[in-house]
């Protein structure tokens, strides 16, 4: 008899996002008059911008003639962008080389693959709260995961930890959930960690595009000694709108080896037998993300969602309510008022003022009683979601 993969038994169901619209469909059932404010999605609201959809749509063009046809793409990546992205990196100071950048179809598909590269004895770490699916990519692995949680006091950025020591490291900055930046100081000690013990940090870097204060390192490839101890995972799908459409890029540096074999020549290995690359059309999209009038673009939506989490802020601060998040990252992770656990909270918000946020405890282990607000909503729910928050607060 065939057997399966028995580490499926072992993963939690995603009951995180089923409870969540379990709930909202039994409220708005109830009372089908009432607005829901949603500022629970990860996902974006804004549609592509100019610049991306007349690449695409010459892209489209481009297939419908002989002469520009594009049958199977190269397995890592269209020469053209990867060496857009090279040269994206270049241009911020950091020397990476175009046969280190792959194409990906986004960093959910790349986080799952990538762990082709690690032997199946290797144990992950964790810092949670986080994306869920780090764990859950791992479990399905059968790997041993370690987790380690951080806190507000660490602002949900941690250092190593001798006692915790593993040979994949996930690190995200900015960071989903809670919006927290590692500051160039902290990702070095990671960094210096990683290479101490020998082992390989995965950063996801999804988030970068929000980061607005100068000092804080967009890639991890800005640190001394990353070369030789780190991956990294980036994606379009929240800098430029790419959820629905998908494209991603990794960067794994030639200098990465463990055992004398090369990250980056297994990689190549990888994609060439799993892959056929990804569309033409869309890495002809995704090349316009970098260019000097797409990058203003998308700067101009990454500035709407922005302005949304100044919103939420304002009423935040006003309310004295602990935060983290909304300046570099458009998530923002707040402690719940009045004790109330995270789902308690989600209840009351969903009950009094019609708002959905999601409840922190789908992040892993943390300290009871977080949530976490998106900024990717409408503008108008958004405002309306803190003007009812704020009375609601208030009220209470
Ligand atoms: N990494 C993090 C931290 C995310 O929050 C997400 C999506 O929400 C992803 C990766 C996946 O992004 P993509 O759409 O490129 O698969």
């Amino acid at each position: 008899m065939t057997k399966p993969n028995m580490n499926y038994a072992d993963l939690k169901d995603s009951y995180l996002f089923f409870g969540i619209a379990q709930k909202v469909k039994k409220y708005s059932e109830e009372n089908p008059d009432k607005k829901i404010l949603r500022l629970g999605i990860g996902d974006v609201s804004l549609p592509l911008c100019k610049t991306v959809i007349s690449a695409l749509t010459e892209g489209v063009n481009d297939q419908a003639e002989k002469s520009s046809f594009h049958g199977y793409m190269p397995e890592c990546g269209a020469p053209f962008l990867r060496t857009t992205i090279a040269d994206f990196y270049r241009k911020r100071g950091v020397d990476i080389a175009d046969d280190e950048v792959f194409v990906s179809s986004g960093a959910s598909d790349e986080l799952g693959d990538i762990l082709d590269l690690f032997d199946k004895k290797n144990s992950a770490l964790v810092i949670e709260p986080a994306y869920p699916a780090y764990v859950d990519a791992n479990i399905i692995a059968g790997r041993k995961i370690i987790h380690m949680s951080s806190s507000i006091e660490n602002g949900f950025t941690p250092e190593p930890d001798e006692k915790k020591k593993a040979d994949v490291i996930y690190i995200c900055s900015p960071n989903n959930p809670t919006g927290a930046v590692f500051t160039k100081e902290k990702l070095k000690k990671w960094v210096d960690f990683a290479n101490k013990h020998g082992s390989i940090i995965l950063f996801d870097a999804a988030y970068e595009a929000f980061i607005e204060d100068e000092n804080i390192p967009h890639s991890i490839f800005e640190i001394d000694g990353a070369k030789t101890c780190a991956i990294e995972i980036c994606s379009l799908s929240k800098t430029a709108g790419f959820t629905g459409t998908r494209l991603g890029y990794t960067v794994i540096p030639k200098a990465l080896l463990r055992k004398g074999m090369s990250f980056n020549a297994m990689w190549v290995r990888n994609r060439t037998t799993k892959t056929n690359g990804v569309s033409y059309i869309i890495q002809k999209g995704g090349a316009a993300v970098f260019t000097e009038q797409g990058q203003k673009e998308i700067k101009e939506n990454i500035a709407y969602y922005k302005e949304n989490a100044k919103i939420l802020m304002r009423v935040l601060n006003e309310c004295e309510i602990k935060y983290t998040g909304g300046k570099n990252a458009p998530y923002i992770w707040l402690k719940c008022p009045f004790g109330l656990g995270s789902w308690e909270f989600f209840d009351l918000l969903l009950n009094k003022i019609q708002v959905v946020g999601t409840p922190g405890e789908g992040f892993g282990s943390c300290d009871e009683g977080y949530f976490r607000f998106s900024t990717f909503g409408s503008r108008e729910d958004t405002l309306n979601a803190a003007n009812k928050l704020k009375e609601l607060l208030v009220k209470i």
